[in-house]
C-alpha cells in the first residue's frame, strides 16, 4: 500500500517502493491531473490505487512528466500509457526515442540492475509514438491553474529534466540535487561531472521555495545551503580523487580520504557507505580515465 502525503497545495507524494528500488511519485491535482514519474512497471497497479484514493480516475489523467528513463523513474511508463492512452508523455528529446523502442535502454537497465531485473522491477515496455511528447529547455506547460517550467538539469544523466511549479515555488528534482540518502551526488554510468557542477549553479540561481526530491521527500528549510553543500562535497570530493589518481594512489588510500573528507564536511546521516563509496571511487577513476586527465 502507498504512504499518501500532501506535500504543498495539490502535490501529493506517493511512496510505493522503498528506494534505492524505486522513486517517490508525484501526482498533482491541477485542472490537468499530473504524474510526475512512473516508478517501476511491478508498482503500477498500486499506483493506479493510489490515484483513485486521492479521487482521480486514471483514466482521465492528462499528463506523465519524466525527469529522466532510469527504470526507477520511468520504468513503468509503458505499461501505463498502455493501459491508458490517453495520457500524454513528457521527456528530454534524447530520451524520446528509447521510450518508443526501449531496446537499448532495456541492455543499459541489465547493465546497471543485472540481467533478471524484470523479477523484481517488472518488464520495460515500449510508449506509443502518438503518445510521446519532447519538451524544450524553459518551456511552459499550463495545467489550468499552474504552471510547470522546463528546467533541462543535465549531469546525473544527459536527458534530465527538472520542473518547476509556479503555485508551490517547487522544483520536482528528480536525482539532480541528490540521490538516496547522500550529500554527495552519487555519480551513474551516464553521468557527466561538469555539467551536475552547473546544474547544480543553474538550480541555485533558480532558487526554489521548496524541492520535491525523487528519493528523499521534499525538502524546503535550508534548500539552498543543501544544493550548495551537495555540489561543493560532488566537486571536492572529485577533486580529492583526481588528485589522489594522479599520485598514482590506491582504491583504500583514496577511500581514506573521502572517508576524512566526510568527516569534517558531511553530517554523519547523509555519509557514503563504504559500497557506496567504492562505487563512487571507481566511477570518478573511470570518469577522469575517459576525459584523459588521470
Ligand atoms: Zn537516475
Amino acid at each position: 500500500m502507498a504512504e499518501i502525503a500532501e506535500v504543498a497545495d495539490g502535490i501529493y507524494r506517493l511512496s510505493l517502493l522503498r528506494p534505492p528500488r524505486g522513486c517517490v511519485i508525484h501526482f498533482i491535482a491541477g485542472e490537468r491531473t499530473s504524474l510526475i514519474e512512473t516508478g517501476p512497471a511491478v508498482i503500477i497497479p498500486g499506483l493506479l490505487d493510489s490515484i483513485r484514493q486521492l479521487g482521480y480516475d486514471p483514466a482521465k489523467l492528462d499528463y506523465i512528466f519524466l525527469t529522466h528513463i532510469h527504470l526507477d523513474h520511468a520504468g513503468g511508463v509503458g505499461t501505463f500509457a498502455r493501459q491508458f492512452p490517453q495520457v500524454k508523455v513528457f521527456v528530454h528529446p534524447r530520451g524520446a526515442r528509447h521510450l518508443v523502442d526501449p531496446s537499448r535502454l532495456i541492455v543499459d537497465t541489465k547493465r546497471a540492475y543485472g540481467e533478471k531485473f524484470e523479477d523484481q522491477y517488472g518488464f520495460i515496455l515500449p510508449v506509443s509514438e502518438g503518445q510521446v511528447r519532447t519538451l524544450e529547455d524553459g518551456e511552459v506547460i499550463s495545467l489550468g491553474n499552474r504552471e510547470l517550467r522546463v528546467i533541462y538539469a543535465p549531469g546525473h544523466c544527459a536527458h534530465q529534466m527538472c520542473f518547476y511549479d509556479s503555485k508551490s515555488e517547487g522544483l520536482f528534482s528528480g536525482d539532480a540535487i541528490a540521490a538516496f540518502g547522500s550529500n554527495i551526488l552519487l555519480p551513474g554510468a551516464d553521468s557527466d561531472l561538469d555539467a551536475i557542477i552547473e546544474t547544480h549553479d543553474k538550480l541555485l540561481r533558480l532558487n526554489p521555495r521548496i524541492a520535491f526530491t525523487s528519493h528523499r521527500g521534499a525538502l524546503s528549510d535550508g534548500l539552498s545551503a543543501h544544493i550548495q553543500a551537495v555540489r561543493d562535497n560532488t566537486k571536492n570530493c572529485g577533486d580529492i580523487i583526481l588528485e589522489a589518481l594522479r599520485a598514482g594512489e590506491e582504491q583504500e588510500q583514496i577511500a581514506r580520504k573521502i572517508g576524512s573528507y566526510e568527516k569534517e564536511f558531511i553530517p554523519a546521516e547523509y555519509r557514503l557507505g563504504a559500497e557506496e563509496l567504492g562505487n563512487v571511487i571507481s566511477w570518478y577513476r573511470n570518469y577522469f580515465k575517459k576525459k584523459g586527465l588521470a
